[in-house]
């Protein structure tokens, strides 16, 4: 899962990106509020933690953008303690929820899986297909119970497909997903890290359609 960090605090910026990236999330961080709205304006992101007090453009007229160009990513703003004001305007330019500065990182990380995983449509932090179970709390992967020791990459790989699944992602949706916005990016790479995924997981979820991409989904049951 990709998110984009726009906070023009450097010290919260690096906590947020350091943290966020230790979830195994690839992140990509703007300093104001220009080059925040044209990143969520161009790239895909999953979700957007945004700062409203920013340089050149404020946090809420980026959402207000962003909303109006109809770019329908969960948002969570960080706001002022007490600025009861800015909440309400935040969730009117179409936040879909908000963490109060200062923040412990634990309640801002748990936000921001609760935003990924309600936007993917599951329930719990625990995403499961057939017996690959993957826990986005502590980013452990079981198969049948066994923990599956995964690269940093294999398991942003598993996390975006379980996050869709049954639905099929084609190469170029998960090369713009899976990399940051500095990565040479090459979509023939990912051919190789799914053929790695599949051996590790041992279990016949990760499906190829053909000309179109991948899917991951219950194994077929044998007849
Ligand atoms: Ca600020």
């Amino acid at each position: 899962m990709r998110i984009l960090v726009v906070e023009d605090d450097p010290d919260i910026s690096r906590q947020l990106v350091a943290a966020l990236q230790d979830q195994g999330y690839v992140v990509d961080a703007a300093k104001d509020g220009e080059e925040g709205h044209y990143l969520g304006d161009t790239e895909p992101y999953d979700a957007v933690v945004l700062d409203l007090g920013l340089p050149i453009i404020d946090g809420v007229s980026v959402l207000e953008k962003w909303r109006r160009a109809g770019r329908k990513m969960p948002v969570l703003i960080l706001t002022a303690r007490d600025r009861w004001s800015d909440k309400v305007a935040g969730f009117d330019a179409g936040a879909d929820d908000y963490v109060a500065k200062p923040f412990h990182m634990e309640e801002l990380l748990a936000r921001v899986r609760a935003l990924l995983r309600r936007s993917a449509g599951h329930a719990t932090s625990e995403l499961s297909v057939g017996p690959v179970m993957l826990d986005t709390k502590s980013a452990r992967v079981t198969v049948n119970g066994m923990a599956v020791k995964l690269t940093s990459l294999e398991f942003r790989l598993l996390a975006y497909l379980m996050h869709h699944k049954g639905k099929v992602v084609s190469r170029t949706e998960l090369v713009d997903h899976l990399y940051d916005q500095d990565f040479d990016r090459d979509s023939n790479t990912i051919e190789v890290f799914v053929g790695r995924l599949r051996k590790k997981l041992g279990v016949d979820v990760l499906h190829t359609i053909r000309g179109m991409g991948y899917c991951l989904s219950e194994p077929d049951n044998a007849a």
